[in-house]
């Protein structure tokens, strides 16, 4: 590992670089996954790196629907499995939901390697090798899922996902949670969930918020998530990043 010392203005984005350099070294990340974490770096720039107050809330709201769920599953690639292995097997145990790997570039190395990631890292099962399922309307390689997985949940958890993907996902009537930086990308417009945040303070967000609505009845969770307006909570964040050189 190497050594940033924590006291350095951006310890945690140079943190973050270096977990994508050792997920490419280990083949968990693409080389595309670079390009993607360089998008998300300016957008977390320009909102101070820090969690604003409509993303914990729609943290919050995140973790209301996948209290309520059937069957929530969590889809993980190859900048997720670098960036927060351990937080994404937390925060599957705290609502119980499977944990998939899917890839826009999929090759079947990187899945195997992911899969061993996320084990290495606490997780029991991981879905998506078995790839018996479809997402309608995208073309084939980019359509794999597994029918008991993705296929048959009624809430995911897609961070960082595609729009092409995000914008299908949607369309199969899936509760989509969508974590990403960018407010403007046609993925968190498509979601039911938008959670315009940094995937290492989001995923430990919603466990900490699940953890805390536990106890709650399905009644409080479900006017949680009556409350919600994605649109609003976009709003916001366009809106926190016009006026980031106030902050
Ligand atoms: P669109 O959704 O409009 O089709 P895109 O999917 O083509 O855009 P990509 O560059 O492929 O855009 O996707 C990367 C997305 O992931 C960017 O929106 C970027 O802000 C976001 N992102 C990258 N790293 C992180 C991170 N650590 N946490 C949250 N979001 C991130
Ligand atoms: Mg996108």
């Amino acid at each position: 590992d190497i050594e940033i010392p924590e006291s350095h203005p951006r310890y945690q984005s140079l943190l973050t670089r270096h977990r994508i350099e050792a997920g490419v070294e280990k083949g968990i990340t693409s080389q595309q996954g670079l390009i993607a974490q360089g998008r998300g770096e300016a957008f977390d720039y320009l909102l101070g790196e820090e969690t604003i107050p409509s993303a914990d809330d729609a943290a919050r709201v995140a973790a209301a629907h996948l209290l309520l769920a059937d069957h929530p599953v969590i889809s993980v690639n190859g900048n997720v499995a670098a960036l927060c292995p351990e937080e994404i097997v937390e925060l599957a145990d705290a609502v119980d939901a499977d944990i998939e790997v899917n890839l826009f570039n999929r090759t079947e190395a990187r899945m195997q390697a992911i899969v061993d990631h996320l084990r290495e890292h606490g997780a029991d099962e991981v879905k998506g090798l078995t790839a018996d399922g479809r997402i309608p309307n995208i073309d084939h390689k980019r359509a794999k899922i597994d029918a008991d997985g993705i296929g048959s949940a009624d809430v995911v958890v897609v961070p960082l996902e595609d729009g092409d993907r995000a914008e299908a996902l949607g369309a199969m009537g899936k509760t989509e949670i969508v974590v990403d930086l960018n407010p403007m990308s046609r993925s968190a417009r498509a979601a039911t969930v938008p959670i315009v945040d940094n995937i290492m303070r989001a995923v430990p967000n919603i466990t900490a918020h699940a953890n805390a609505l536990k106890d709650a009845s399905r009644e409080e969770l479900e006017a949680i998530v009556a409350e919600f307006d994605a649109e609003d909570a976009l709003e916001a964040a366009e809106r926190a990043i016009r006026s980031s050189d106030d902050t």
